[in-house]
């Protein structure tokens, strides 16, 4: 389902009028918006036109994806592309660093899945109901534009990633179909599930564990939090890429509807991420701190004490439940 005005040919219609095109996905970026922003770059640039991806530096784990040498970490002052395509990107405030060159580029577009997108380019198309934008990317090259076995692995890597592996509820047959056809090219799908889900760095397992022991129960058993302070970061050498994984993982814990997890990214600078099932949208929740994401994956930055941001995250997470059993 599109949520917006625009359609996929307005978007084409855009790309083709534009020659120097910028794409970029959210900060700290995800496999879902690596693959998808690679994908899109690639097939453009075999189109020729001058391409650069810009995103943040990702974890290692994300290396399995190819990007045909087009991503960089930084622009030089003064680069202003006629296009700037922003991809799974809910908010322009999540394009970090490349915010300015989105502001000053000619054209601006918007391709997310996020339900919380606020519609912020001149041409937005947002489909809340796709597994990953990687699938709405799909989409605008499918019959449109060239492929090859990289862009259909950095597809794959994308849809996989935002999946959990095809295990989430936002996986329709439509995402299913899409892999079929993927498939249909050449590449080491095996080693793309294994590289996101099946490896994991000593740190994230050393931070993994000074989660788990601070584990807390809430709402009957309904919600498990837990946090990692800074200096539990300092000691397992964690960054945010070795805690991705902790607040799913608290989720599988029987019987929890929500697990919040906090960790502090900076001295006094907390993430809060929220997973959930059962109707409880965390999404809301998150918006209300500034935040954003979806029902099931929720997050957003916050500078407060850490008894503060848990105590008041947990109470509206509350009234969340309490509203899903209304
Ligand atoms: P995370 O908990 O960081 O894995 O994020 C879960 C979901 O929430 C993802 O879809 C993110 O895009 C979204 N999200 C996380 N943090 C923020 C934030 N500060 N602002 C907006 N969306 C966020
Ligand atoms: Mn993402
Ligand atoms: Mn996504």
């Amino acid at each position: 389902m599109n949520n917006s005005g625009n359609d996929l040919e307005d978007i084409r219609k855009v790309i083709y009028e534009s020659q120097s095109i910028a794409i970029s996905g959210h900060t700290s970026p995800d496999g879902d918006a690596i693959g998808a922003c690679a994908a899109l770059g690639m097939s453009l640039s075999l189109m020729g036109k001058d391409v650069r991806i810009l995103l943040e530096t990702y974890s290692d784990s994300f290396d399995v994806i190819p990007v045909g040498g087009l991503v960089s970490h930084s622009a030089e002052d003064g680069y202003v592309p006629q296009l700037y395509i922003a991809v799974d990107c809910g908010d322009v405030e999540r394009l970090g660093e490349f915010r300015s060159i989105f502001d000053k580029a000619e054209n601006t577009v918007n391709i997310d899945h996020h339900k919380s997108n606020t519609f912020f380019a001149k041409t937005n198309f947002v489909d809340s109901i796709s597994s990953s934008s990687s699938e709405i990317i799909f989409r605008l090259i499918d019959g449109h534009y060239q492929f090859n076995d990289d862009i259909a692995a950095a597809l794959y890597a994308g849809i996989v990633f935002d999946t959990g592996g095809f295990r989430h509820t936002s996986t329709g047959a439509g995402t299913l179909k899409t892999a079929s056809r993927l498939l249909e090219y050449d590449f080491n799908f095996n080693n793309i599930y294994n590289s996101l889900f099946y490896s994991r760095s000593f740190r994230a397992a050393k931070i993994m564990g000074v989660a788990l022991s601070k584990l807390s129960e809430h709402f009957d058993g309904k919600v498990v939090a837990s946090f990692v302070n800074y200096d539990d970061m300092l000691q397992c050498g964690a960054n945010s890429d070795d805690v991705s994984e902790i607040s799913g993982y608290l989720k599988s814990i029987k019987n929890t509807d929500v697990s919040v997890f906090i960790y502090e990214k900076k001295k006094g600078i907390f993430k809060v991420s929220m997973r959930s099932e059962n109707g409880i949208d965390v999404a809301k929740v998150a918006v209300m701190f500034g935040g954003g994401g979806h029902e099931k994956a929720a997050g957003f930055t916050i500078e407060r004490n850490i008894e503060s941001v848990m105590n008041e995250t947990l109470e509206k997470v509350g009234e969340q439940i309490r509203e899903s059993m209304s």
